[in-house]
């Protein structure tokens, strides 16, 4: 079966999530490259290797859980975007799917720019030398602080989310004597047919500035009117997990109406539309994303054909991948601890993490696949639900899949397609220790995120 809008939450989609899985893959050992990152393989002893290394050995020196991010994967994720895009628009990497100073590094050596939405990830990018003027500050509630740091930096642009906001950022940079280029976020009443929660374009939410009512066409008087921000363009962002280019058609077709609107009122062109990220990934072989060039083709036919009819030039096209770039990725190694049958139902396979390091089953519904990665097994497949360690009955990792029957405790188990808004979202419920970040390249291994300690969870608590 093949769909083209993710069950993310069985609100929005037409299929459910309880109840309904794939069936078992003829062969289990498989691993199908939709999910698993480029250099993920098989060995002749049957263990699964990432840039040549078998997951075994990465687990003795790494320890589980753990995320394998592959490097090579990522970079050339990387490329495909700015190649598909090309010279005459710019691809962001939206941070929060998952933001570290190697990340920053690839990125700057890549040719990519860069969305941060808090002071710290700005604190990261800065750290690690991104240029300032490749960064974009996002967020709905930006701090003063944040706002200060961002202008006094000289980041690119600063995507305005409120009227306040405005007044904030101008006041702020005429006070160090800047001019900031901004973009005003507007809600273009699209949802995405994804889960309530990711949907983040139809107007009863918390972001942005709303088409509708002429909110976002006073926003643009306002900016235009105001010292120390300079007007560059209008920004949306409609969702996430997205498969179908629909809604980037209707959204492109809105803002572009808007900067017509504009034209008319004050006989400015702005030079900048942001379509936003929010481009689906391949969580299990049944999901069915699309190439970044299909969808650089598809975005910049929309937007010139919708300006080409407005008698408007096309502005410059931006737009923010962050799970599209990372997601695939990075897997997860767990080890199997207990195995739980229960005669006609499941089984339940507890790992060593859980919705510490992967909140996203629980938060959204998410679906992921799962895979026996230290040995190959012929047994039958096994009606599995693999769960975490956590006090929590929602702990779950991968809601329905099919594992072998002979699993057993010390097996090594990787879910694949987590490297987006998994170590970004991990937290410390029970004390649990976040997880370690080991990129992966050319046969070479090397931790990026270090694995945090009971140290590290004491020197916060001063007692
Ligand atoms: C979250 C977000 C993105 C990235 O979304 P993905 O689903 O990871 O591509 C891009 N832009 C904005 C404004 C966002 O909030």
């Amino acid at each position: 079966m093949s769909r083209s809008a993710h069950p993310a939450g069985p609100r929005y989609a037409d299929v459910h999530t309880e109840g309904h899985y794939s069936p078992p893959p003829a062969d289990l050992n498989t691993l199908d490259e939709k999910v698993w990152s480029r250099t993920v393989g098989r060995d002749e002893d049957g263990v699964v290797t990432v840039a040549g290394l078998p997951v075994t050995r990465l687990a003795e020196e790494f320890g589980t859980p753990a995320y394998f991010l592959d490097e090579a994967d990522f970079r050339a994720r990387c490329r495909a975007w700015a190649e598909a895009f090309g010279k005459d628009a710019d691809v962001f990497y939206a941070g929060k799917a998952f933001l570290s100073r190697a990340v920053v590094h690839w990125l700057k050596e890549e040719g990519l720019n860069l969305d941060v939405c808090s002071g710290g990830e700005l604190a990261t990018a800065l750290d690690a030398g991104m240029p300032p003027e490749r960064i974009a500050l996002h967020g709905n509630n930006k701090s003063v602080h944040e706002i200060e740091r961002a202008v006094s930096a000289g980041v690119g642009r600063i995507v305005l989310d409120s009227f306040q906001e405005m007044v904030r950022v101008a006041h702020i940079a005429q006070s160090l004597g800047r001019v900031q280029p901004v973009q005003i976020r507007v809600t273009v009443g699209v949802e995405a047919h994804t889960h309530e929660f990711i949907a983040t374009a139809h107007e009863d939410q918390k972001f942005g500035i709303a088409l509708a009512d002429g909110q976002a066409a006073e926003a643009v008087r306002r900016a235009l009117r105001l010292d120390g921000i300079e007007l560059v363009g209008i920004h949306s962002h409609i969702g996430s997990q997205i498969f179908d280019m629909a809604g980037f058609e209707v959204s492109a077709r809105r803002v572009v109406e808007l900067l017509a609107a504009v034209r008319d009122e004050h006989g400015v062109e702005l030079p900048e539309i942001d379509l936003g990220g929010g481009l689906g990934i391949a969580y299990t072989p049944e999901d069915d994303p699309r190439e970044p060039h299909e969808i650089a083709k598809s975005l910049t036919a929309i937007v010139t054909r919708e300006c080409e009819s407005a008698g408007l030039r096309t502005p410059r096209i931006s737009v923010e991948p962050g799970r599209a770039i990372v997601g695939p990725t990075a897997f997860t190694l767990y080890e199997v601890g207990t195995i739980k049958p229960l005669e006609g139902l499941r089984t339940y396979v507890s790992v060593d993490g859980g919705m510490s390091d992967n909140i996203r089953t629980a938060l959204y519904d998410a679906e992921y696949s799962v895979a026996l990665v230290s040995r190959r097994s012929d047994a039958e497949p096994m009606l599995s639900r693999v769960v975490g360690k956590h006090c929590e009955s929602g702990d779950i990792v991968v809601r329905d899949a099919f594992l072998p029957a002979d699993l057993a405790p010390g097996d090594l188990i990787a879910v694949p397609a987590t490297g987006a808004y998994c170590r970004s979202m991990a937290s410390n419920y029970n004390h649990a220790l976040r997880p370690p970040v080991v990129a992966v390249k050319d046969g070479g291994a090397r931790v990026i995120v270090r694995r945090e300690t009971e140290e590290d969870l004491l020197r916060l608590d001063v007692g």
